[in-house]
């Protein structure tokens, strides 16, 4: 029964503990990691559902959410209605307290934590620095003097090793920022939550996530954030601040001011920090002959308080600076002179959505399945670009088949309004080439052009296969450029500067890949693409309906690449894009 409101856990409560009960399950290890995984993504299910948890349990739909079957089920029930779970239970009584925080200690194995449980009764870091600093960790067996030391200096490089190597992806930041953004909402102290910080500059990862809060009870509101159900350590406090830890490992800083320091609040919480730190000289300085002005601006600015982030700029005489732009290459000088563009590409100049897979190769969603969200989301057209023969392990697509897409779309076309064009991803393969044959190379509306394998080929050799494909006379675009994949596997080698030079003389523009483990190419080199007035679209590289909200992540990169909305193909209507793009000239 969901009457008993007052009783049950909230769905912050049951996220986590379902953390708490992968973390352990993590621990064990072997098998168990599947279904600590298992329970990873409960949690954050759970966290991010939008309908009332009492409500789904009480209708029996929990096994009916992605990733929630019977056990995991059985156990957010048991949660939601008697705030235990069987399951914690049985794995408490195999650990000693505090394994969760003292395993993330390098070196500290599950044995040893057992063995320091049992001498000194060590249940967390704090006790266990404590205990080394005293000498008593050389009189357990097993350990010793030096022992000892090791651990001292280990734990004291802790908290900055932890600072340096949890970055999360930028969807998942965002995902996590958007579920503490819906629990500070819950409060009674009415407060503005927004996100600073590497995530508002729309970075690939993000090492803390930044949030500024606008209320009129600051510390009211951070004792409320402390109580997030997630957090597991709170590594500093302060009235109108804190930073955290969360259960899944990422950090998360608030900071709580009221109106009247909000704008400065948030600029400084944006970054990045040499961004910062240079606005600041100049409003400090005050140069040249504008110097006076500024100064008087500045003054001006802080007496009666400022509005907004553009009175920042303006008072100190340049333009507004958007957030993906702060990083200090060139920005600041350019919006002091007044040359920064204004009409950087946003997510609603969008119109087409380019580089969608099917169920024709690895594809989750049917062709219509991805044309009706592509629909439902506003668009004018979609491409469809499966993978192309040579991808066989992604279910590339041969000719007889096709044949039978091209069909189906045309049949799927009757049924919709939003365009639907004929496309490929079609493989660069080892000598440069396209993998069809002319002939259906130029029937398709678009073609994408990607590399998939060898990418371990050197460096002239890489530059040569890709020159010879951009140099096909076809127009094609540059799927996924240098094949990276975020913090698993660095660009692949070539010289990027000749492959650019020879793009922007061949029937060819660039992908800026949306799928946020790839964000191909980087900002740096879409600038260079840009010099040498390359065109890109903006692709979501989707494999799923879902991943079709992508595009908000390649435009994100786009913006800080500095890219214009004149400059993306697919801001076109659906027949200027289709001549744009049409690979027979
Ligand atoms: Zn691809
Ligand atoms: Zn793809």
């Amino acid at each position: 029964m969901a009457k008993t409101d007052s009783q049950n856990l909230d769905k912050f409560a049951i996220a986590a503990t379902l953390q708490e009960i992968a973390a352990l399950l993590e621990l064990k290890g072997g098998k168990d990691k599947f279904k600590a995984r298992a329970y990873q993504n409960g949690a954050r299910v759970i966290a991010g559902m939008a309908e009332d948890i009492g409500v789904v349990i009480e209708e029996n739909r929990l096994t009916s959410m992605r990733g929630i079957g019977d056990a995991l089920a059985s156990q957010i029930k048991q949660l939601f209605l008697t705030g235990e779970s069987s399951v914690l239970r049985g794995l408490k009584q195999e650990f000693p307290p505090g394994i969760i925080e003292l395993s993330g200690v390098p070196g500290l194995s599950v044995n040893k934590i057992k063995t320091l449980h049992e001498a000194l009764g060590i249940t967390s870091v704090a006790e266990l620095k404590d205990a080394a600093a005293a000498g008593k960790l050389r009189t357990i067996k097993g350990f010793g003097a030096k022992t000892e030391e090791k651990l001292l200096e280990t734990i004291a490089d802790h908290r900055r090793h932890e600072k340096s190597e949890t970055r999360l992806h930028i969807h998942q930041a965002l995902r996590t920022a958007e579920q503490i953004a819906d629990y500070l909402q819950t409060t009674p102290e009415s407060a503005q939550i927004t996100f600073a910080g590497s995530l508002r500059r729309w970075k690939e990862t993000i090492g803390t996530i930044r949030i500024v809060a606008n209320t009129k009870r600051p510390i009211a509101l951070v004792e409320y954030f402390l109580r997030f159900p997630l957090i597991v350590q709170v590594e500093e406090q302060d009235k109108d601040r804190c930073t955290v830890t969360l259960a899944d490992g990422a950090r998360v800083s608030l900071v709580a001011v009221r109106a009247e320091e909000f704008v400065l609040a948030l600029f400084v919480e944006t970054g990045s920090k040499s961004h910062v730190d240079k606005v600041q000289r100049l409003a400090d300085e005050g140069m040249g002959s504008k110097g006076k002005r500024r100064a008087t601006a500045r003054k001006s600015a802080s007496t009666s308080g400022l509005q907004n982030e553009e009175d920042i700029y303006h008072s100190l005489g340049m333009q507004y600076i958007p957030p993906e732009l702060r990083e200090d290459q060139g920005e600041i000088e350019a919006a002091l002179e007044g040359k920064l563009p204004e009409d950087l590409i946003t997510l609603p100049d969008i119109r087409g959505m380019v580089h969608c897979h099917t169920t024709y190769s690895d594809g989750k969603h049917s062709i219509e399945e991805m044309v009706r969200a592509a629909e439902a989301m506003g668009m004018k057209y979609i491409t469809i670009t499966d993978h192309s023969p040579t991808a066989f392990y992604a279910g590339g697509v041969t000719l007889d088949r096709l044949k039978r897409q091209w069909e189906e779309i045309e049949e799927v076309q009757e049924k919709v309004k939003i365009r639907i064009l004929r496309g490929t991803e079609s493989d660069i393969v080892a000598n440069g080439a396209l993998d069809y044959p002319d002939r259906i190379l130029e029937q398709f509306d678009v073609i994408v052009a990607s590399i998939h394998s060898r990418y371990k080929m050197d460096s002239e050799k890489m530059t040569q296969r890709i020159v010879t494909a951009m140099r096909q006379p076809v127009f094609k675009i540059w799927g996924h450029a240098l094949g990276r994949k975020i913090q698993s596997r660095p660009p692949f080698e070539c010289d990027v500067e000749r492959i650019l030079d020879v793009i922007a003389e061949s029937e060819a523009a660039i992908e800026v890949n949306g799928d946020p483990y790839r964000l191909d190419m980087e900002p740096r080199w879409i600038r260079e693409a840009r010099k040498r007035k390359i065109k890109f679209v903006i692709s979501v590289d989707a494999h799923s309906m879902g991943a079709l909200h992508n595009v908000k992540y390649g435009v994100g990169i786009a913006r800080r690449g500095w890219v214009r909305k004149r400059e993306v193909l697919n801001t076109l209507g659906v027949s200027a894009f289709q001549s744009a793009v049409r690979p027979a000239g």
